[in-house]
């Protein structure tokens, strides 16, 4: 990339000379040197080259309220002022904490009122697997220990996050997953739906949750695991059989049922959680991302007051982190969910933007490109097939990357995940930015095909 800022180039040294960079090919970095982010205003970011971007996912999924908001800044501010830290540990507690605990209740399933918090998502997984455990001896059958996870699914990064995820590139560095956590099959019709309709796919996708059940012993099970839409496997919407079936076998067997909400929850499925957009029921849900929209770190996890009861009677819970409800992080996320609920965002995004995406977006099905064009609320994913019929894929071109590539060429953010494009925008995103997306997007796409057939 050509270079209008010296300061790109310090940028760039400093990265090689002291970064390790998340989920990155260090020596390629090195080489390539990254993109660098300076600013960002609304649903658009800057680098360092004065370029403008339309970012399509919402940093990683996150950033809910959009970038910029001053009343986060001040409330980190303020909070920061009056008590930076302190602990929750100890049998003390500090009030921003207990205001998010509550604030966060008022908008969860009903039944749902108590949260534990973490420092981030993949810490309210590992609290997760902790929890079903704890809960499970509490109530005499410490042999329902293990935890039936999806292929493909994504749970975060520490040991116990990428075991419950199903990331085999993930598994295989490192020897995950841990003993306790099994795979089974996800409900992906477009990639592994075979000759199946997508409602017969759904079905034999939820059954293989029972088959497992019964294969492992139910006195061996503690619960069941799930993004209610997988995000970072590729936006996959199961097929519409796939949750009700998935609901009639979690009523039949004890076993608890978590629902991974860190993409879905706090509005971007157009309600406030997955669950509510799905009618499920978890007894625990795993939440980060759009509960600081991204501003400062944060997790937790919900817990259901009969799950609560439960561990009521366990005496310690032997664990914690010491930024657990973190004062500052606490005070961004109540003044965040304020914002979406003072100004109606989440209404918003079911009754207005998401529908005006949904439709925009499903008009991309008409390039040559594209195989399927999939979403809920302000979740998108665009399959790139060479033979729309067959779903056949280009092997070996990596078309996703291709395609990433011209996009981020082009002012526009969508993430590959394999020939997957996939968006995740702001949820403030207005009718005016979701065409320039759209635009931008179909560009894209011939500018992909064109490179793929050249
Ligand atoms: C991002 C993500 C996580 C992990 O959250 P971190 O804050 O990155 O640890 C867990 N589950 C899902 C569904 C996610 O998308």
């Amino acid at each position: 990339m050509s270079s209008n800022n010296p300061q790109t180039r310090e940028w760039q040294a400093l990265s090689s000379d002291h970064h390790l960079a998340p989920f990155s090919d260090f020596k390629q970095l090195k080489e390539k040197g990254p993109r660098i982010i300076t600013n960002a205003k609304g649903v658009y970011l800057w680098d360092s080259e004065g370029n403008k971007i339309l970012d399509g996912m919402a940093g990683l999924w996150c950033v809910a309220i959009g970038y910029g908001r001053e009343e986060l800044a001040d409330a980190a501010s303020k909070q920061m002022r009056e008590l930076p830290y302190y602990n929750l540990f100890f049998q003390t507690a500090h009030p921003p904490a207990l205001q998010l605990a509550k604030a966060i209740s008022d908008i969860a399933p009903e039944g749902m009122n108590h949260v534990f918090f973490t420092g981030s998502g993949s810490e309210g997984n590992d609290t997760v697997l902790r929890l079903v455990r704890h809960y499970w001896a509490i109530k005499g059958q410490p042999s329902k220990k293990v935890i039936i996870s999806r292929v493909n699914g994504y749970h975060g990064s520490t040991v116990a996050g990428a075991s419950l995820g199903g990331m085999t590139y993930m598994h295989e560095q490192g020897d995950l997953p841990i003993p306790g956590i099994v795979h089974i099959p996800q409900p992906y019709w477009f990639g592994e739906g075979g000759d199946m309709t997508p409602d017969e796919f759904g079905v034999w996708a939820a059954e293989q949750l029972e088959k497992k059940i019964l294969e492992l012993g139910v006195d061996n099970v503690g619960a069941f695991i799930a993004e209610p839409i997988q995000g970072a496997g590729g936006v996959i919407v199961p097929p519409d059989t796939y949750w009700p079936k998935i609901k009639e076998i979690l009523a039949k067997y004890d076993i608890l049922f978590v629902a991974d909400e860190v993409i879905c929850g706090f509005g971007r499925t157009g309600e406030w959680f997955g669950s509510d957009f799905y009618d499920l029921k978890p007894d625990l849900m795993t939440i980060a991302k759009g509960l600081t929209s991204g501003y400062i770190p944060m997790g937790g996890v919900i817990v259901r007051d009969e799950v609560v009861r439960v561990l009521n009677e366990g005496g310690d819970f032997n664990h914690g982190f010491t930024y657990s409800g973190h004062p500052v992080a606490a005070a961004v996320g109540l003044e965040n969910i304020r914002i979406l609920s003072e100004e109606k965002i989440v209404e918003r995004v079911k009754s207005e933007t998401a529908p005006y995406l949904q439709k925009r977006l499903r008009e991309l099905s008409d390039h040559p490109l594209v195989g399927e064009v999939r979403g809920v609320g302000m979740l998108g994913a665009i399959e790139l097939v060479k033979d729309k019929a067959t779903r056949e894929r280009y092997v070996g071109k990596g078309a996703g990357m291709i395609c990433r590539t011209f996009c981020f060429n082009n002012g526009l953010i969508m993430r590959a995940v394999g020939d997957t494009m996939i968006i995740s925008p702001p949820l403030v995103i207005t009718f005016a930015e979701i065409d320039e997306l759209i635009e931008k997007a179909r560009k894209c796409l011939d500018l992909t095909l064109e490179s793929l057939q050249g």
